[in-house]
């Protein structure tokens, strides 16, 4: 049996999710939603059946010449599982939909911890979803925290992390808003949240973080430390990253000078340039008077697409966190 799922929202997130489903022979896409039909929902409705996320705008998509299937509660019917993959915060308001068609709704990171039973991370906490009916894949800067800190929370008792992120101030197709010149502190109330967010899927990591917005909008870049109560061996954690699909190591011996670099790398590598993978600098990694430093690049846009695979099988349980992680990792190709 294939697990039949929704997505609700093709933006940035959902065409990537859509796509990433399509890939696998135990989830099947049974339709994507739109609320305008704009050349996103031009091009779904040629790869999946469309339909109107707004029920009283199916006229509009059809005055448009696009055709949709119908509305989004026809959708959801046809469905085991629905991705939420609306702007932050939206999600929570389509929460009443989905419990009202009985579905099992996997949210987003721009949405509260609180709209889900757990919040999930595959290398962090895979098992927490096993079951579950509600799942909120943590946002991209948190994806990138706890995959890191999954692993060394495992080699290492830690102490404590401190990271500050540099965050792409939005993603390429915002032409509306943006920052043009300028860096700008966000949150200006410190700690950041993101903190409290990584502490959703690793508990027991004492973390605290800072965030800076600044004019691009290719990638997130991290700056990590890692206060540990064992001597750290650069050695052991380069070698733990080597093994770790999820992480792949750039240099800059290589020519990997700036996320500029690992972008261009990334546009011949991959569809969309989308890099799944935190993107860590091997001469970064570092330890330093009781201290590991890592500095990562995330790219915002394709970040957390394997981990709606893995929560969909989590909340199935589909495959245990070792099969649903290789599986998802063949089928888009992290090697
Ligand atoms: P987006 O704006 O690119 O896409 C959102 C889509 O949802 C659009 O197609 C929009 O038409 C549609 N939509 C609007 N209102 C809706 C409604 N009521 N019901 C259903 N669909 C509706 O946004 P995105 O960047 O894909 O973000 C989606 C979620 O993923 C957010 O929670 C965001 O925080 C999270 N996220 C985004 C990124 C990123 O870098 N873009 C990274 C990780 C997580």
């Amino acid at each position: 049996m294939k697990v039949k799922v929704a997505i609700n929202g093709y933006g940035t997130i959902g065409k990537r999710v859509a796509d990433a489903v399509s890939l696998q022979d135990d989830m099947e896409v049974v339709g994507v939603t739109k609320t305008k039909p704009d050349f996103e929902a031009r091009m779904g409705a040629k790869k999946y059946s469309l339909y109107a996320a707004i029920p009283d705008r199916m006229e509009v998509f059809e005055k448009a010449g696009i055709e949709v299937k119908g509305t989004v509660e026809d959708l959801l019917e046809r469905a085991d599982v629905v991705v939420d993959c609306s702007p932050g915060k939206v999600g929570a308001e389509n929460k009443p939909l989905y419990e009202r068609a009985g579905l099992r709704a996997v949210f987003q990171g721009g949405e509260k911890a609180s709209v889900a039973e757990t919040s999930f991370s595959a290398l962090a906490n895979y098992d927490d979803a096993v079951g579950k009916n509600f799942v909120r894949v943590v946002s991209c800067n948190t994806t990138g925290l706890a995959r890191v800190l999954a692993i060394l929370r495992d080699m290492y008792s830690i102490k404590k992390v401190r990271a500050t992120m540099i965050r792409r101030v939005v993603d390429p197709k915002e032409d509306r808003k943006g920052l043009q010149n300028g860096i700008m502190p966000d949150p200006v109330r410190l700690p950041s949240h993101h903190a409290e967010d990584v502490k959703t899927v690793l508990p027991d990591v004492n973390i605290v973080t800072t965030a800076f917005k600044v004019p691009t909008t290719l990638m997130h870049l991290h700056s990590i430390a890692v206060e540990t109560d064992d001597e750290v061996r650069t050695e052991d954690v380069i070698a733990r990253f080597q093994d770790e699909p999820r992480i792949m190591l750039f240099s800059k011996e290589e020519g990997f000078t700036s996320t500029a670099r690992i972008v261009e790398f990334a546009r011949e590598y991959r569809l969309r340039y989308d890099l799944f993978e935190n993107a860590v600098w091997m001469e970064s990694i570092n330890f330093h008077d009781g201290e590991l430093y890592i500095t990562q690049a995330i790219h915002q846009e394709a970040i957390v697409v394997p981990e709606n695979i893995d929560a969909i099988r989590a909340m199935f349980e589909l495959a245990d966190k070792r099969e649903s992680v290789r599986k998802t990792n063949k089928t888009l190709g992290i090697i």
